[in-house]
């Protein structure tokens, strides 16, 4: 299994993009009860891709979980979902239960020796419980915050045991790849980036709601074509693309294929896949200002660059957008995102800045 999930290039949908076949591979190397875990905090303003998987099709998520728990030689896994998706919960309850009535979870599934069960735990909506380690601090009922990962949570992770943890888009993705092989999933994609990928469309756009589109395609074409363009024959500006932490693309960048790594290229991130379009009216200061503050708002308070950090940022971005902007204001921006991005803890931290410096 290990071996057809590397073939197939699939990568983390969550925003990090790491190879799923190595993560499970590294995860299967280490000895102790090994866990496999759902990310369904999805936290991005916007963004609602894992939320209309779960609801629309929980089953592929579990069948995702119970190849990866068969590949790695787990018998235990866990969703952890926001609790305000009550109807994805209430689905990933139903499908369970009904995974159990026909053998496929639980004690030797369909009569094999292979035993593994899923529980569902709810978070209560932090942003930064998104995080690897703050996920699993929060799963074992602790606070919900990130530590240094000098070890990987594939070695130590719930209850310092091995743990698999991906993203639902990224276990919906499984069943496919093992029914249609490794090479039909690998013919979709650029060379580095594979597959397909779910954005939610949304902001100054005639046709907002999600779509999959093969990873390579540019930004244009979902823009324009899938999209529909900017509505009231307004110009576009520029669209935001991986969340609070992601950057802003402008005009000149939309011919770009979008994938892990032409996005990283021009300051933003894939994220989870929010794509918020932008027309001539949009403010970019506000924008980074709306950004800033939700990071605020989320930040767990660590670290002092992150948790001080913000409130400067967001200081400096307020006054200038009621008028009281002075000079060395940009610079000192600069300056932040940069200390920010050098030592910070978490994902959080590290690209905050994101929103602001593209904006800059
Ligand atoms: Fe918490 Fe921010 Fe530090 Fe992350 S970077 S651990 S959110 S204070």
């Amino acid at each position: 299994i290990v071996d057809i999930i590397k073939a197939s290039g699939l990568r983390g949908r969550g925003g990090g993009g790491f190879p799923t076949g190595i993560k499970w591979e590294t995860c299967a190397r280490h000895s102790g009860e090994r866990f496999v875990i759902c990310n369904a905090d999805e936290g991005d303003p916007g963004a609602y891709m894992d939320r209309s998987i779960l609801e629309g099709d929980p089953h592929t998520v579990l069948e995702g979980m119970l190849i990866a728990a068969l590949a790695i030689g787990s018998q235990q896994g866990f969703v952890y979902v926001r609790n305000e998706y009550p109807l994805a919960v209430k689905r990933l309850v139903t499908a369970i239960k009904q995974a159990k009535e026909h053998g496929l979870l639980g004690d030797n599934i369909a009569g094999s020796d292979f035993s593994f069960d899923i529980k569902i735990s709810t978070g209560a909506g932090a942003f930064v419980c998104g995080e690897s380690t703050a996920l699993m601090a929060s799963l074992e009922g602790n606070v919900g915050r990130p530590r240094a990962k000098y070890v990987h949570t594939v070695e130590k992770g719930f209850r310092n045991n091995p743990s698999n943890l991906n993203n639902v888009e990224t276990y919906a993705n499984v069943p496919a790849i093992i029914l249609k092989g490794a090479n039909w999933y690998a013919q979709m994609g650029t060379q580095h980036s594979k597959g397909t990928k779910v954005f939610s469309l949304v902001g100054k756009i005639k046709n907002t709601g999600l779509v999959e589109v093969p990873m390579g395609i540019s930004l244009r074409e979902i823009v324009d074509k899938i999209g529909g363009g900017v509505p009231k024959k307004k110009r576009f500006k520029a669209v935001q693309t991986g969340g609070p932490s992601g950057g802003c693309i402008p005009q000149q960048f939309l011919d770009l294929g979008v994938d892990f790594d032409q996005l990283a290229k021009v300051g933003s991130i894939m994220g989870s896949g929010g794509m918020i379009v932008m027309d001539q009216d949009t403010c970019m200061v506000d924008v980074a200002r709306y950004f800033v503050d939700f990071l605020k708002e989320e930040s767990c308070g660590q670290c002092n660059p992150c948790r001080e950090g913000l409130k400067q940022m967001l200081t400096i971005l307020t006054d200038i957008c009621e008028g009281n902007g002075k000079d060395g204001d940009i610079e000192m921006l600069e300056e932040l995102g940069m200390m920010m991005q050098k030592f910070s803890l978490c994902g959080l931290g590290t690209s905050a800045p994101n929103p602001v410096l593209t904006n800059l």
